[in-house]
Formats: structure tokens, sequence, C-alpha cells
């Protein structure tokens, strides 16, 4: 039960639409503002109770500032909402460790707390936001300790380690920003190899059309939209007629650059809504949708026409090839997969009849 709740606490704000990096961002950000509130509540109400009334009520403020950033997160669930979250959050912290050197805290080692803030800021905030915050703060904390007559603090520090502390928390905001902006490159880097690999995997090289692993992604889709509407769908299985003559003639080669041909022909000769996609060596699975299996039949036949009448030329011949076609709409009687099977045995059946036809299948 309370495994249940502190999880859906932490995961508050969090959405699959976002990317993973953007929803652990948010993750921990959630942690960081439960433990933020948390301790700083306990605190603030025992400065309270031993009558610490400025410690106390900066320690409760900065408690409801840690709430809030986690509140506006979870019912903002954009950037806007995020970016407010993430100010929200480093300013209540900026606000603590201000706080912490102006009064020196605990024998005057409040000041060691400022190093919490370059990290946290370059995580949340990522580089360019990190960078606004540490600027910010760097100013802040200047003017704190360097103002005249330490007119602005409540304790006293020696010059050397005023100097010492603005200088290395320089340096750490520097290397925090680097390592942050090296990750974020790296990060950047990773994710477009990703999308190039999945491109790989979903298209076929010779043609760069979708392959049958990538036409099955779109197949779903497609068929999920089409159940939602109601409108009709219809798939078109094309297979090019005795192109192994065509190979055993010209060569392997040749072949490729008639397939290659064969598709730019078919893509451009559909709309744009239409999908073509190479289903098998010489073979091309065309989804339509919005279209009932007549208007399919007239799309097939269209291709069919422009296929026969255009000229390959190879080794200085030219050669025509023809194809055949198979259409089967889906419905509310006909699944994704009997259409295909009903589609393929149409196109058998075109073969059959003597190829370079469209025969349809209900
Ligand atoms: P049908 O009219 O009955 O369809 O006869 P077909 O010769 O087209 O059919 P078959 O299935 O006998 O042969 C298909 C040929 O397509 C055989 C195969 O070598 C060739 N093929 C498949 N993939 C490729 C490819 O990527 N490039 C080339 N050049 N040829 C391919
Ligand atoms: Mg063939
Ligand atoms: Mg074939």
């Amino acid at each position: 039960m309370f495994k249940l709740s502190a999880t859906k606490i932490l995961h508050r704000g969090c959405d699959p639409k976002f990317d993973e990096e953007t929803n652990r961002r948010i993750l921990v950000m959630n942690l960081f503002s439960l433990v933020g509130f948390s301790i700083t509540l306990i605190l603030g109400l025992s400065a309270m109770a031993a009558a610490a009334w400025l410690l106390g009520a900066s320690l409760l403020v900065a408690s409801f500032l840690f709430m809030l950033s986690g509140q506006i997160q979870a019912h903002y669930r954009n950037k806007y909402g995020q970016v407010i979250a993430i100010y929200v959050l480093t300013s209540c912290l900026m606000m603590l460790e201000t706080f912490l050197i102006v009064t020196g805290g605990v024998n005057n080692t409040g000041p060691l707390w400022i190093y919490i803030l370059p990290p946290v800021a370059m995580f949340f905030g990522g580089f360019k936001r990190g960078i606004i915050i540490m600027t910010c703060f760097t100013l802040l904390i200047a003017i704190i300790l360097l103002f005249p007559n330490d007119a602005l603090l409540f304790t006293e520090y020696d010059h050397a380690f005023k100097t010492r502390l603005i200088y290395s928390f320089i340096t750490v905001s520097f290397l925090s920003a680097f390592y942050e902006y090296s990750r974020q490159r790296t990060y950047k880097m990773m994710r477009t190899i990703s999308e190039q690999f999945e491109q790989q995997a979903l298209h076929d090289p010779l043609t760069n059309l979708p392959n049958r692993r990538g036409i099955n992604q779109l197949l779903v889709h497609e068929l999920k939209r089409h159940q939602r509407s109601g409108k009709p769908m219809t798939l078109v299985i094309a297979d090019v007629d005795h192109f192994k003559q065509i190979n055993d003639t010209y060569g392997h080669a040749h072949g490729d650059i008639v397939l290659e041909r064969t598709s730019s022909l078919l893509r451009q000769n559909i709309r744009q809504q239409d999908m073509v996609s190479r289903w098998g060596g010489e073979e091309f699975l065309i989804i339509l949708p919005e279209t009932t299996e007549s208007d399919g039949v007239y799309l097939a036949n269209k291709l069919r026409v422009t296929l026969s009448k255009t000229s390959f030329w190879l080794n200085d011949v030219e050669v025509t090839i023809t194809a055949s076609f198979g259409v089967c709409e889906i419905n509310e009687n006909v699944s994704l997969d009997q259409a295909l099977t009903l589609a393929d045995n149409a196109l058998y059946e075109a073969k059959h009849l003597g190829r370079n036809t469209v025969v349809s299948k209900q």
C-alpha cells in the first residue's frame, strides 16, 4: 500500500507521450521535491518550536515551494509546467543556500551547501537553463559576499574564504555545465543512431520502401484508424510477371534497376495517404485507406496500364514489363489476415488468367 502510493507520487506528471529522458527527469524531480519538502518541513517546525522565527519561516516557505514544484509538474503536463516547476525548485534551493550564506548556518559551515546547486540545476534544467540559473546565483552570492562592510551578511567570513568560495563555485559550475553539455550531445547522437537503425530495420535498402516489418507496423496503425472511423480500406498485392526472365536475360543488377524503377512508378501513381511496400522479392503490397474494393480495382488497373506502357532501358535494349494484381477489402467480415490471404489468392488467379490482370476476391 505504502509502496504503491510512493510509486504513484514519484511518477506524478510522467506521461507515455514524453520521451524517456523527460520522464526520468520528472521522476527525479518528484523525488527531490518530496525529500526537500519533508526535510524543510521537519526542520522548519523544529525551528519554530525553538522560537527561531526567521529560520523557521524561511524553511516553511522553502517546504511549500518544494511541494509546489511537484504539484505544478503533476498538474500541467506540458513543457511550460515542467519549466515553471524547474524554476520553482531551483529558486527554492537558491533561497535556502542564500539563507545559509547570509546567516552562516552551523559554525559558519552553511556556504558548503552551495555545491549542490550546479549538478541539480544542470540535471533538471538542462545545459541552457542550467547556465542561466548558475549565472544568476554566482552574481547573487558575489554581491552578498563582497558587499562593502559585510552589510548583507549576518555573520563574518574571512576575505580569502569569500573569494575562494566564489572561484570554486564557478569551477564546479563550469565542470557541471561541461558534463551536461557532453551528456546532451552523446544522448542526441545515440538517438540519431538508433533512429537510423530503426529506419534501416524497417526499410528495404534497394527501393527505400517500407519492408515487410515496416509495412506491418503501418498496417496495424492503419487498421486501428479503419476500425475507429468505420471507413473501408483495401489491400492490393502486385507481383511482376516473369521477373525471373529479366534476371536471366539481363543479369541480376539490371533486375535490381527494374525493381527500383517499378517501386518509384508505384509510389508516384498512388495518393499521398496510400502506402506501398516491398512485400517480397518482386512483390509489392499497397494499402489504400478509405477505399472500397471497386476503387481499389480501378487504381490497380491504372497502375497495371501505366507499368505496361513504361519502357526500361537495359543495355540499350528497350524492355517492358507487366504485373498481376490481387485486390481485397478489409471490412467487418474480413480481417487483416484474411484480406492478405484473399488478396494473395486473387493474385494467384490473376497469374492463372494469363498475367497482366487485376483480380478481386469478394
Ligand atoms: P511470375 O510471373 O509467376 O510471378 O514469375 P516470376 O518469374 O516473376 O516469379 P518467380 O517467383 O519464379 O521469380 C521471382 C524472381 O525474382 C526470382 C528472384 O531471383 C527474383 N528476385 C527476388 N528478389 C530480387 C531482387 O532483389 N533483385 C533481383 N534482381 N531479383 C530478385
Ligand atoms: Mg513474379
Ligand atoms: Mg513473386
